[in-house]
């Protein structure tokens, strides 16, 4: 088998975390390779009920090794709470099933404080954000101005390093935002704290994949976030602060010679959307609180009511070619069992006329959906696991969507438990 990335198509929350959680079985080593705490992944499993923000989703697997790739940006205070948590419902993390790579960046108090800080100075023009601290933190990476959690493990280094820093960052947090600021005492308290506990998971994790690469291992790279929150790609500014396409991943994993066969791209059967930003398709009014409460569409990380709408074509074909998905898993297919029609946003209307192209983010506030209606199937497919016990409806729903974005439907997702699903 093939190494293979999974990846969102859409706005995020399409299921991704539910996908890695069911394909880990075939895979060795599972890569978290962009992002950070500021989304939430939700598995069911035989544990429970878990909401992942920065762990990989194989780390139910027993055997798997889980990578933190260079990537990502490493709040070591929200790692160690999630892993406590994921600890004490019984799933083992050992410096054998989680790795840290040496190269990924750490994410620091200031970043989250700094984030708040913006939004807030934006008022009603914020971009949304998580609060996480994740765009001042890839500022601050690009910028290289933040520490390699690698340097913990050079302790002799780490002060200077932290001096330095921290009197850049307080003329910007005093200067520009009227802010206290930190001293370096407050900042190796923290770093004595939460540094030494995530240290025993910091390796050179390059020279891990690379002699596992040698040994035939199959990698499985996870995104998080979809296609159209990409930094370079996506809806910008209403983007995420990395790229979350597929094509990262060998960059951000740490192996940049991985090559990835399989690339499944994860589709829900209708769109959501978190925060602000153009979303062509929103519905608002009762037909949203409807969709909203049957698909439980509530931020896993914020509790934020997801915006929600039909599936969008033009959307998803260009979320698609931005990935190269190979594969496409359509998940939550099981809620649109109360509609009597199905909408389906199949072009867009901008200046007046047609077309499939998906706009330049300025132009996409003004673009207008065309809606088409398909018919539903009215009953309950939650327990349906083949695809020629699908009803009708529900079958010719899926091969239209697969005719129009071009790309094969593998999966069709039709609960959130690990077995809820139809292989194609
Ligand atoms: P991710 O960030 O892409 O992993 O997505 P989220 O975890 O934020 O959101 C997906 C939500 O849908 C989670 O609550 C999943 O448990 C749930 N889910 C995933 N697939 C299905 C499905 O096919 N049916 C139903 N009913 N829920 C699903």
């Amino acid at each position: 088998m093939s190494n293979c990335a999974i990846v969102g198509i859409n706005w995020g929350d399409e299921g991704k975390g539910r996908m890695v959680d069911l394909i880990t079985q075939d895979y060795d080593v599972v890569i978290r390779y962009q992002g950070g705490g500021n989304a939430g992944h939700t598995v069911v499993n035989e544990f429970g009920k878990f909401a992942l923000h920065l762990l990989p989703s194989g780390i139910f697997r027993q055997g798997v090794v889980n990578i933190l790739g260079n990537g990502v940006a490493l709040d070591p205070e929200s790692l160690w709470t999630e892993m406590e948590d994921v600890r004490a419902k019984g799933v083992s993390l050992t410096p054998e099933n989680l790795k840290i790579s040496d190269r990924a960046s750490l994410l620091l108090p200031w970043h989250r404080e700094l984030d708040g800080l913006e939004e807030a100075r934006l008022k009603d023009k914020k971009y949304g954000s998580t609060k996480q601290g994740i765009a001042p933190f890839y500022s601050d990476k690009y910028q290289k101005k933040t520490i390699m959690a690698g340097e913990l493990l050079h302790p002799e280094h780490l002060r200077e390093h932290v001096a330095d820093l921290l009197e850049w960052k307080n003329l910007t947090l005093q200067k520009v935002y009227g802010a206290e600021g930190y001293t370096i005492e407050q900042m190796m308290d923290w770093f004595a704290d939460y540094g030494e506990k995530i240290k025993p998971y910091i390796c050179n994790t390059t020279t891990l994949l690379r002699d596992a690469q040698k040994a035939g291992k199959k990698f499985l790279f996870e995104a998080q976030l979809g296609s159209l929150r990409d930094l370079d790609y996506g809806i910008y500014p209403y983007t995420t602060s990395s790229n979350a396409i597929a094509a990262y991943a060998p960059v951000g994993s740490g192996l940049p010679s991985a090559k990835i066969e399989e690339i499944v791209g994860v589709v829900k059967a209708y769109s959501t959307c978190v925060g602000e930003g153009p979303f062509t398709c929103e519905w608002f009014g009762d037909e949203a609180e409807e969709l909203r409460k049957a698909g439980s569409e509530y931020g896993a990380k914020t509790g934020r009511p997801r915006r929600v709408g039909p599936i969008d074509l033009v959307a998803t074909r260009y979320g698609v070619e931005c990935q190269a998905a190979t594969n496409i898993a359509l998940t939550k297919m099981d809620i649109l069992s109360y509609m009597e029609k199905i909408p389906v946003c199949t072009h867009y209307v901008l200046n007046g006329e047609q077309t499939d192209e998906f706009p330049f983010p300025v132009l996409l506030g003004d673009a207008k959906p065309v809606i088409e209606y398909v018919p539903g199937w009215k009953c309950d497919i939650s327990g349906v696991r083949k695809w020629s016990d699908l009803p009708k409806a529900a079958q010719d729903y899926v091969l239209m969507i697969e005719k129009a974005i071009g790309c094969h439907i593998g999966y069709v997702s039709v609960g959130p438990e690990r077995d809820s699903i139809i292989i194609r």
